[in-house]
């Protein structure tokens, strides 16, 4: 508690509130600092809750240097306020009082189905429990917390904090019916039929792949599906490419080198300065082994039946007209081959296309489902977001599109549209 308090006491209580509007939420950052400063933890979590009920979450696993502590204005001459650890501190001292989450009755006797219990279905189920509605959320594994607990190793966030913020969300009358996958157990319509108002909310977690010859190849994995499931191949002693340059990349590395993988090595096409994961998270990997090869990028995975070899190519990065970032481009004639076993895509997801497809609703070009601003699908009452309408592929950002759609939902339920 020393070093929180200490850690407080350098906030500044800056009245723009730069670091809240870097914050997908929107948390009210100087203010729930403000109250850890007094000791006042109840009233910290009651300003968090306002806008997030996953802190304890986003507070350990959300990339703060490029979000709220970027902005931190004791940052610009020494230490950002280490925001994250803060608000960790609020949530979990919460979680372990059992403090309550205050509700209204305005959505009294509504009831609403929520498709997916990952961040974005967590967080719309809890607002619209917090207004008085009935709600149910349908997940397809045993467990709640879609990408929280099968996409992040518990390395990087242990399942003792996923279980106890389910379980807060689920003591607001939250019901869960799990081991229940869409399109399989259920169609929409059935639900649509039962539901006031339903919000999908199943993301986007199945691996792209580069279109690459030899991508068929035994030895091939995604890294989203590796990490939901956790079935792995033995890597004991084997080479691992993994392609990419996000979270999934990093994750998906650090766990294969763990599992005893003798080399790992990231294939990313841009620098490191271009790599969408978190910097710590790349030092991290490094620490424990994983080698990087920036600007380098795969175009054939050869062998008969499994992987024996790849081919890469090195990159150049070029500014390009009408282009923000740099475009990584071939260099001719750098192409070389390099001994592998397995090869993991982690170059992004997407929204799985049967089950998209079979809930008849129109999609855009991408894939995903087609929302209007009010989140509402082609089909009134139902409503979507998260990684499934193609929200950035981050926690908050997930969690933002489920408490924006729980609003929506509930004008929706008030006909106030
Ligand atoms: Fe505190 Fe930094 Fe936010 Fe200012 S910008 S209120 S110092 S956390």
């Amino acid at each position: 508690m020393e070093n929180i308090l200490e850690e407080a006491n350098r906030c500044l209580n800056c009245k723009v509130k730069p670091c809240s509007k870097a914050c997908p939420l929107g948390n009210d950052i100087p203010t729930f600092i403000k109250a850890v400063k007094e000791n006042n933890l109840e009233e910290a979590f009651n300003v968090l809750t306002q806008t997030t009920v996953l802190g304890a979450i986003c507070g350990r696993v959300c990339p703060h240097q490029k979000q709220c502590m970027g902005s931190c204005v004791r940052g610009i001459k020494s230490n950002p306020i280490n925001i994250g650890e803060l608000e960790t501190y609020v949530f979990d001292n919460a979680l372990e009082k059992d403090l309550k989450i205050n509700k209204t009755e305005e959505l009294k006797g509504k009831k609403v189905a929520v498709i997916g219990g990952g961040p974005s279905g967590l967080t719309c189920a809890a607002f619209l429990s917090m207004n008085g509605a009935n709600v149910t959320i349908y997940e397809k594994q045993l467990k709640l917390g879609g990408i929280t607990r099968y996409g992040i190793p518990d390395f990087r966030l242990p399942r003792e904090v996923i279980d106890k913020t389910v379980e807060k969300i689920l003591s607001l009358e939250v019901e869960a019916k799990c081991n229940q996958e869409l399109g399989k157990d259920y169609e929409l319509e059935d639900i649509a039929d039962k539901y006031d108002a339903v919000y999908l909310s199943f993301g986007a977690n199945v691996s792209s792949k580069m279109n690459i010859p030899g991508e068929d190849l035994d030895g091939v994995y995604g890294g989203n599906e590796l990490l939901e499931t956790g079935i792995h191949p033995d890597y004991t002693g084997k080479s691992v490419a993994v392609s990419g340059g996000g979270n999934v990349a990093m994750d998906s590395a650090r766990t294969i080198k763990r599992m005893g993988a003798k080399n790992v090595y990231v294939i990313y096409r841009r620098a490191r300065e271009q790599m969408p994961a978190e910097d710590y998270e790349v030092e991290e990997a490094m620490k424990e082994g994983v080698e990087f090869l920036f600007q380098n990028n795969i175009v054939k995975i050869i062998g008969n039946d499994k992987v024996e070899k790849l081919e890469c190519i090195k990159t150049e990065l070029v500014q390009k007209e009408g282009e923000k970032r740099l475009v990584p481009v071939n260099i001719e004639e750098s192409n070389y081959t390099i001994d592998m076993d397995y090869v993991v895509m982690a170059v992004g997801s997407k929204a799985n296309k049967e089950v998209v497809e079979k809930t008849g609703l129109e999609t855009t070009e991408y894939g995903n489902i087609k929302v209007n601003e009010k989140y509402m699908t082609s089909k009134k009452g139902v409503f979507a977001g998260g990684d499934l309408i193609g929200t950035k592929a981050t926690v908050a950002w997930a969690a933002r599109s489920g408490r924006n759609a729980s609003e929506a939902i509930k004008k929706y339920l008030l006909g106030e549209e």
